[in-house]
């Protein structure tokens, strides 16, 4: 099926069972705020390693995996499979990274990257800016041959893991002032501090903290790329990220289907397994047939981006397969804790955690009423048929 080559088996076969080792500990990682004992961590990360899955999206040449876009989603949809987070371990460093990247930039962040010795965070969003990345007020001020940096970050996912935090500012002075320009701050660095970590929704080990950035001092060689091309950056990664949560969700929506079969043939009620009740029997087919839609765009999606699409289809193509990868996952997980019953709204129930985790998935990265704008932008500037 959707003619996976013998290669793309054996990798998505691979990852789909290092996950299966991760998803005993689920139940554990809920129990303790996200959190493994410190030597399951290491363990489990350094075999994401070994089994070569994680930075499958970085070059060959400074070590990553090299594998095809779709090959990379179906890895992602794998890691999907799990709760709290434990696929995250099958990590995707920045690949937008080195096509702009300094030598010292690829042997201080890059290379580690790939190797699992250093974490990445993005400090993009601010109290007054998500959708609308460009109503940031952060501030990069040039001083010599440094920059001051200045702005308070919202949500920062992984900081308390991270070695290093992309930030996004915009330019005072010079022929781009009022433009954005990306940096790469050490964590920790003098003058960035965690203002405070709100609890969400979901119990992750990544937290996503208010960090404020004040007149932190850092070298003109921490500029990735050049002034004035911050945004640019941060619109590949989102492209990126588009697909691999698709992908994701793609995999938290199948292993939620195939629970939920399981249970519902096993479960008795009236002296019927409940599969025999038409009501569940819709839910289960609505599902899978919503599912099975979603796979065929995020992987016909993947399959366009490996053979070269242009740039306004890969991006509409990936804003449609999060879309509807996501709403479609958030529907299957609220039919799934419906079918578990009283079951489903317990935490130790996979339902359950996917009910709560899957929620984000519609918001991150561009909420889905920001990918139905670009999608309709998209469609009206080049017309329907460009795009599916
Ligand atoms: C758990 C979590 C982790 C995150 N991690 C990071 C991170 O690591 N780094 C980072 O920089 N950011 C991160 N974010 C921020 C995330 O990307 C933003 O929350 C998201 O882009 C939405 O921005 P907002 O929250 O400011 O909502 P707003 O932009 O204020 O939107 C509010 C509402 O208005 C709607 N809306 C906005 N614009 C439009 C439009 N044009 N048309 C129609 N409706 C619109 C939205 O869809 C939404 O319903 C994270 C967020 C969460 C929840």
């Amino acid at each position: 099926m959707y003619d996976l080559t013998p290669a793309d088996l054996e990798v998505q076969g691979r990852a789909r069972s290092f996950i299966d080792e991760l998803i005993p500990y689920e139940e554990e990682a809920e129990a303790n705020d996200g959190e493994l004992p410190a030597e399951v961590d290491a363990r489990l990360r350094a075999r994401a390693l070994e089994l070569g899955l994680h930075a499958t999206n970085m070059p060959k040449e400074l070590g990553g995996g090299g594998y095809s876009m779709l090959q990379q989603v179906l890895v992602q949809e794998q890691g999907g499979r799990a709760t709290n987070a434990l696929g995250w371990v099958l990590g995707t460093p920045p690949a937008w990274l080195p096509p702009v990247a300094s030598p010292g930039q690829i042997e201080r962040y890059v290379v580690p990257a790939i190797r699992a010795e250093k974490e990445e965070c993005y400090a993009i969003t601010e109290d007054g800016a998500g959708s609308d990345v460009d109503a940031i007020v952060a501030t990069a001020r040039r001083d010599g041959d440094h920059y001051i940096l200045d702005g308070v970050k919202w949500h920062v996912t992984s900081y308390n893991s991270a070695a290093f935090a992309f930030f996004q500012a915009k330019l005072t002075d010079g022929d781009h002032a009022g433009e954005h320009a990306m940096f790469i701050v050490d964590l920790p660095s003098d003058g960035v501090r965690v203002v405070r970590t709100p609890a969400y929704t979901h119990t992750i080990n990544h937290h996503h903290p208010i960090v404020a950035f004040e007149s932190v001092r850092v070298p003109a060689t921490q500029m990735v790329g050049a002034e004035g091309d911050g945004m640019a950056f941060a619109y590949e990664w989102f492209r990126y990220e588009r697909i691999m949560v698709a992908s994701r969700c793609l995999g938290g929506a199948a292993r939620l289907i195939e629970d939920t079969t399981e249970f519902a043939k096993n479960r008795i009620v009236n002296g019927h397994p409940i599969t025999e009740f038409g009501a569940v029997e819709a839910m289960l087919a609505d599902s899978l047939t919503e599912l099975f839609a979603a796979r065929c765009l995020v992987y016909e999606t993947a399959k366009a981006i490996d053979a070269g699409a242009a740039l306004p289809v890969q991006h509409t193509q990936c804003s449609m397969a999060k879309l509807y990868a996501s709403e479609m996952a958030g529907r299957v997980a609220d039919r799934c804790v419906q079918i578990f019953g009283g079951r489903g709204y317990m935490r130790e129930n996979v339902a359950e955690r996917f009910f709560r985790e899957l929620r984000v998935e519609r918001i991150w990265e561009g909420t889905s009423e920001v990918q139905r704008s670009i999608i309709a932008n998209q469609m009206v500037k080049r017309g329907p048929s460009t795009f599916v």
